[in-house]
């Protein structure tokens, strides 16, 4: 039987490394909306347009766009059974929408893992992350540099910065994240969804391990 479990934490604070990699140990699916919302922006779609401009100011989509994203994925054979949330629910109005959609299938959530890590190493983290546009690859200024400045190692294609990883829209996603943090947390208490905290500091690998341990508690 698969797991349903939220991986929740700032921008920066590393779920989607880590939720990547979880979901696939654990073998369920992992749906992140960020992921979701890029593609759909990728692919001209009316909620792609409508998202876009959010995003490159680091605000929140609306709720009636990302939820439509989600529960369009959600019913997709491969998630019946167990998935990985990264970056929903971000507002109350999610969230809820979630709990209702569990509770109508007799279905619960298992756990959230709340990732931690303090602001100057979040900003640190994503204004120095570049991707490649042709294959997808990460790299990162600081913790992992790419051989060449600004060339992927693997395709030799021209990095890219997300337009919301620049320090002011960085700053702006961390201040909105706060914002809306402390009802969230509040929300998933109330519902019942157990919270395990992890700090995000130390080698990739390490965080990985209290990651899976909690995950699988
Ligand atoms: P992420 O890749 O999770 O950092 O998300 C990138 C951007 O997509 C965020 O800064 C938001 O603008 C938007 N986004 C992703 N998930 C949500 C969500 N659940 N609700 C609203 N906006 C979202």
């Amino acid at each position: 039987m698969g797991k349903r479990l939220l991986i929740f934490g700032p921008p920066g604070a590393g779920k989607g490394t880590h939720a990547a990699r979880l979901a696939s140990d654990l073998g369920i699916p992992y749906l992140a909306t960020g992921d979701m919302l890029r593609a759909a922006i990728a692919s001209g779609s009316a909620a792609g347009r409508e998202a876009e401009k959010y995003i490159r100011l680091g605000e929140l989509v609306p709720d009636h766009v990302v939820i439509a994203l989600l529960e369009e994925r959600l019913t997709l054979p491969d998630a019946a059974d167990g998935f990985l949330l990264d970056g929903f629910p971000r507002t109350v109005a999610q969230a809820e929408r979630l709990a209702r959609r569990l509770a109508s299938r007799g279905e619960h959530l298992d756990g959230v893992v709340a990732l931690e890590a303090d602001e100057d190493v979040l900003v640190a983290r994503l204004s120095g992350r570049f991707i490649c546009p042709r294959c997808g690859r990460t790299y990162n200024r600081l913790l992992r540099p790419p051989r060449a400045e600004g060339v992927c190692d693997a395709c030799g294609a021209s990095l890219t910065q997300r337009p919301d990883d620049t320090v002011a829209a960085v700053r702006h996603r961390l201040r909105e994240h706060r914002a809306k943090t402390e009802a969230l947390m509040a929300f998933f208490r109330s519902v019942g969804w157990p919270v395990r905290s992890v700090p995000s500091v130390g080698e990739v690998d390490e965080v990985y391990g209290r990651i899976r341990k909690v995950a699988e508690a």
